[in-house]
């Protein structure tokens, strides 16, 4: 069993019924155990089209047998399962689900780059993964979440 964690995002319809059902849908599905699920938060919209609603964002903690392009896979057809279509980069959706860290490891090919890319620069990411996962520790930085989100904090006040 694989430990990793997921970010959770959603801006149209039901937006926590959508998270709710992605994360129904993982062990429903026996794509992963879902252990830990941070609170949910209201961010505003980063990059995209203009005009967009607000998110609701979290981050969950799984367990999964499946490797990480599996796992990957598995997340792409719920977030259909819970009605996102294509669209867009960064258009408006019913729901998004990234893997953001897969135990200490990193995995980049064609597909799939992990610890997610933006991880770092992202507020309405650290802060729900620092709720569950403050001591995790990014295997390319070696800090951990609850540095990058103070060092992001800093960077953002001034
Ligand atoms: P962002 O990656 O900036 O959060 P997004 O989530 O809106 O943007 P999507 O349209 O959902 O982007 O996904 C685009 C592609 O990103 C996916 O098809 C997938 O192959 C790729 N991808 C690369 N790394 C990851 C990752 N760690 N988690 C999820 N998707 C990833
Ligand atoms: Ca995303
Ligand atoms: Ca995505």
């Amino acid at each position: 069993m694989a430990k990793a964690y997921i970010g959770l995002g959603a801006n149209l319809g039901d937006r926590e019924a959508n998270i709710r059902r992605a994360l129904s849908l993982l062990q429903e599905m026996e794509v992963a155990r879902v252990r830990r699920v941070s609170n949910l938060i209201e961010t505003e919209p980063v990059g995209g089209p203009e005009g967009q609603e607000l998110y609701l964002n979290g981050a969950a903690e799984i367990e999964t047998q499946l490797s990480p392009c599996d796992l990957l896979e598995a997340l792409k057809i719920i977030e259909v399962s819970v009605g996102r279509i294509e669209r867009e980069r960064w258009a408006p959706r019913e729901v998004d689900l990234d893997i953001l860290l897969w135990e200490d490891e990193v995995v980049c090919n064609k597909i799939l780059t992990v610890p997610h890319p933006r991880l770092c620069e992202r507020m309405f990411v650290l802060r729900p993964l620092a709720d569950i996962a403050p001591a995790a520790v990014h295997p390319v930085t070696k800090m951990t979440i609850a540095e990058h989100l103070a060092k992001l904090a800093g960077e953002e006040e001034q």
